[in-house]
């Protein structure tokens, strides 16, 4: 029995995590088929010239499409309630294709200042060099977003929650602001991850993600997706992929395809033990900032209980003491090992402001709260209580 793609769009959100878009090949397989195949074959001379003239629709070269690829991208468009969906080779050529597809020189970009590094450098540096002005405005004040955009643009792009900052944009007031000024919005959700904040809901028009994070989430390939209507992905992104290339590979999208199936029972447990773990945290001495969505000392707690069902698997901090504080506790980590990935079934510690974010100015950083004495933990899966421990001992230490 199959269910048409259409059809399945009525399913709830975990049967189409763990059956959505399945295609069976003539072997009936239970689990999805990789098909490592960079091309495909004709039956005759008729059938290639069809196909490259649109015809037909059938799979042409897996830098265009690919059947494993398209089952990830069909069962992430289901999850995420878009109509389309093109995986990429990883998070930034996502960001970048979402960017740059749409584009042209003189055009004006707004973006929200608190990126992830490399989400700042293609607006702040790369962009720029191709004549795309960008204005940047603090995420969390309407009143920049309103200013920015009393002015026609072409492109809003933000993160929420901001990495490492965790700060919160609020999406709908910023998408109607955007809209009125011609902008398209695109919003990197990587951190609130598919199941917890829908952007589409509130208006955006695209949604990046970094696949390597959560939708693997255990730490084995990079990969990334853009979702949006089809009117966008055929008309931009489409042509915009098929002739720069940043493809997913078959064998990452069979990973990421299985990440699916089990996403919304990890993330929904890396929220659980990621509140906890706050919660503890705040009673903690020696802690001069804590930030976690879900908890109501954060300064957009109203607003993050607005846009998300829970709080993220992500808890950022600022140790008293500065860098000699915050390496002593990273250096005392046990069980939580330091590493700059996120999202992960492992619990990870990192030092923005010397990893991720060093490539800042100082100034920068601690405008979007990178202090020397900054952490950004990434909660795991492992036990609740080894996990308290191991924390709490790297804070007393
Ligand atoms: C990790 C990350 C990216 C980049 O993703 P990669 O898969 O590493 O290329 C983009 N945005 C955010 C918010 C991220 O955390």
């Amino acid at each position: 029995m199959t269910t048409d793609y259409a059809d399945q769009r009525r399913w709830s959100l975990e049967t189409q995590m763990v059956r959505g878009a399945t295609e069976r090949s003539q072997f009936d397989e239970t689990s999805e088929a990789i098909f490592l195949s960079s091309g495909y074959v004709y039956k005759t001379a008729e059938e290639a010239e069809k196909a490259f003239k649109n015809e037909i629709e059938r799979y042409v070269y897996t830098r265009f499409r690919n059947p494993t690829v398209s089952m990830f991208e069909k069962r992430l468009a289901l999850i995420e309630g878009a109509e389309e969906c093109r995986a990429m080779s990883s998070g930034m050529a996502a960001v970048f294709a979402a960017l740059a597809c749409q584009l042209n020189a003189g055009d004006r970009l707004v973006a929200g200042r608190a990126l992830f590094g490399s989400c700042q450098y293609i607006c702040a540096e790369l962009l720029p060099r191709f004549g795309i002005k960008t204005d940047f405005v603090d995420g969390s004040d309407l009143k920049q977003w309103e200013a920015a955009l009393s002015k026609p643009a072409k492109a809003v792009f933000l993160e929420s929650p901001s990495n490492p900052g965790l700060e919160m944009i609020d999406l709908k007031a910023v998408c109607d602001l955007a809209h009125k000024a011609g902008a398209t919005v695109v919003v990197d959700n990587v951190f609130a991850t598919p199941i917890l904040q829908k952007p589409f809901k509130f208006g955006a028009d695209v949604v990046a993600y970094s696949a390597t994070k959560h939708i693997d989430g255990q730490g084995r390939c990079l990969g990334g997706a853009v979702l949006a209507s089809k009117e966008f992905v055929m008309d931009k992104l489409t042509p915009f992929m098929r002739h720069t290339g940043p493809s997913l590979s078959p064998f990452n999208a069979w990973v990421l395809l299985k990440g699916l199936e089990t996403l919304e029972l990890r993330v929904n447990r890396h929220c659980d033990n990621a509140l906890t773990i706050a919660q503890v945290m705040e009673k903690q001495k020696g802690i001069t900032r804590l930030l976690y969505p879900w908890l109501p000392s954060h300064p957009q707690h109203a607003l993050a209980k607005s846009q998300m069902t829970a709080g993220g698997s992500v808890i950022s901090f600022e140790l008293a003491g500065g860098k000699e504080a915050a390496f002593r506790f990273l250096n005392a980590l046990k069980i939580v090992d330091i590493s700059n990935n996120l999202g992960d079934a492992k619990s990870l510690a990192c030092h923005p402001a010397t990893t991720t974010h060093q490539r800042l100015s100082p100034e920068d950083r601690v405008h979007v709260g990178i202090t020397d004495g900054f952490i950004r933990l990434s909660i795991g899966l492992e036990n609740i209580d080894d996990l308290i421990a191991d924390i709490t001992q790297a804070l007393h230490a």
